[in-house]
């Protein structure tokens, strides 16, 4: 990934950001952006239901206040082949995250929160360069927290030209109230799913009510977009589900695999995931402190295909 473009910029953060409260006129037009703003106060907009007033600056367990901390900008050539294309595809990674996963890939984004925080303006203005950049789409990387000003910045950007597909590239702990709210602006949904298991969603994520809320999420991000839509190779609407096999078959990745089959679509497109390295907290866990074995990683690919699901890589 590069590094920021010139117009990202603002004050470098480490920890919180300071309050930036945003004036009227930048939160956007549309009904449901305005709507979102306004379920950052008390925050209800994931299913943490923190409470606290984002508005004002105060932060919950994600430690954002109400603009976003974008940690990379740039194309983005290691995503699924069906997102990359010719240009890579335009992510934009931002800081902080409702999930706490000890094992986290990119814990120096999410959990320490390296970033520079940015505007609505210079957020549009990012997508805008991506695309004349040659990108593929528009990748949002961890964006439930914040996405209020993503809406917002997407109405600006479509105002300026922005033609691109957007897509929701979440950790999949989403509420369905707020996900009705983005309908018509989202075109892929890449969430992943990462546990079908309670007591291991609580130790791994502190979310122990994470398979519930993951599945009801799923539901609704294909009711919105459907099964994954292709042209020319690349994905052009619809559902793209990320699933990263843990050691020890702590991800409890077949009843994943069933519920997509027969509660979703068995032409559900998935992608599963091969690369989990002990990162962050997980060394010190005994389950979690080396990789997955290859015949661990080969059983899943084997019974998604045998459920009939599409599996990519
Ligand atoms: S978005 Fe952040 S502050 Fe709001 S409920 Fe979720 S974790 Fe809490």
């Amino acid at each position: 990934m590069t590094s920021l473009p010139t117009n990202v910029g603002g004050t470098p953060q480490s920890g919180n950001p300071p309050f930036s409260k945003p004036r009227p006129l930048e939160r956007g037009e549309g009904e449901s952006v305005h709507r979102l703003w306004d379920y950052m106060n008390p925050c209800m907009l994931c299913p943490r239901k923190c409470k606290v007033n984002r508005i004002k600056g105060e932060t919950g367990f994600c430690g954002i206040a109400d603009m976003p901390v974008v940690s990379s900008v740039g194309p983005h050539f290691g995503e699924e082949s069906v997102l990359v294309g010719s240009g890579g595809s335009g992510t934009i990674f931002f800081a902080g995250c409702n999930l706490g996963c000890m094992f986290c890939q990119n814990f120096d984004i999410s959990h320490h929160r390296h970033g520079h925080q940015i505007t609505i303006e210079q957020l549009a203005q990012s997508m805008l360069e991506l695309q004349n950049y040659g990108c593929s789409n528009i990748n949002f990387v961890t964006p439930t927290h914040v996405i209020p000003a993503i809406m917002a910045a997407i109405e600006l950007a479509k105002k300026k030209g922005l033609r691109l597909p957007i897509v929701y590239n979440t950790g999949g702990y989403d509420s369905v109230e707020t996900l009705k709210l983005l309908a018509g602006f989202i075109d892929i949904y890449m969430p992943d799913m990462k546990y079908s298991d309670s007591a291991v969603a609580e130790e791994l994520s502190t979310a122990a009510d994470y398979p519930q809320i993951n599945c009801a999420a799923v539901k609704e991000m294909h009711r919105q977009v459907g099964d994954l839509q292709m042209k020319k190779g690349l994905a052009t609407r619809g559902l793209l589900v990320r699933h990263l096999v843990l050691p020890n078959r702590l991800a409890g990745s077949f009843k994943i695999i069933d519920f997509l089959a027969e509660q979703i679509s068995p032409a559900t497109v998935i992608n599963v995931m091969d690369q989990y390295r002990p990162c962050y907290k997980a060394s010190s866990h005994t389950q979690l402190n080396r990789r997955p074995t290859p015949e661990e990683i080969e059983s899943v690919r084997k019974y998604a295909i045998e459920k009939g699901l599409n599996v990519i890589s």
